[in-house]
């Protein structure tokens, strides 16, 4: 085994050392928050990467209306079996079917993305970068096709008991 030095074996250098580096770094924070890694969450916006599964959407067609055609594979391919949705006749003959209702509970889901990955139209996606979600209640995590398609608000939001996202 190597024989510690007599500095070494006083510690005292060393724990001068790690002081400097603490140090050097706090000061760097302080003068340059440009550079600081550490976000300052929740006071400041933060920022997540284009490809991380936040909260769910519906996307629309040019005309406005939902791209969702009820065609339930989002619903077969979720394992968390979270995704309600009540298909009804589309009032255009060309359009076979259309959500008539279409739930997420938030709460039960496990941001696996399948359910993005197995639409056909595009219909649902997980880019709103939304992560904080946050309720008083367990029903008002079941968001439904109002605010998926981002007609509504969470409830949390509307009451003002939560900022908006
Ligand atoms: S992300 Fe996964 S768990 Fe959540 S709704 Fe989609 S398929 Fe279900
Ligand atoms: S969101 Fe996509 S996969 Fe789900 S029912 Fe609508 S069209 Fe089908």
């Amino acid at each position: 085994m190597r024989k510690l030095t007599f500095w070494q074996r006083l510690y005292l250098p060393e724990i001068l050392r790690g002081m400097l580096v603490t140090t050097r770094h706090f000061w760097i924070n302080v003068l340059r928050q440009r550079h600081t890694i550490t976000q300052q969450y929740p006071e400041m916006p933060t920022f997540v990467s284009e490809r991380y599964r936040g909260r769910h959407r519906l996307t629309r067609k040019e005309d406005g209306s939902p791209r969702c055609t009820a065609c339930m594979l989002c619903a077969t391919s979720c394992p968390a079996l979270c995704i309600h949705i009540v298909a009804a006749e589309h009032s255009d003959p060309m359009v076979e079917k259309h959500p008539a209702s279409f739930t997420i509970d938030e709460l039960r889901c496990v941001f696996c993305g399948l359910c993005v990955e197995a639409c056909p139209c595009d219909a649902i996606r997980m880019d709103t970068g939304i992560f904080a979600l946050a309720a008083e209640k367990r029903e008002n995590f079941i968001y439904p096709r109002e605010l998926l398609l981002g007609d509504a608000v969470p409830k949390n939001i509307a009451e003002g008991k939560a900022p908006a996202q």
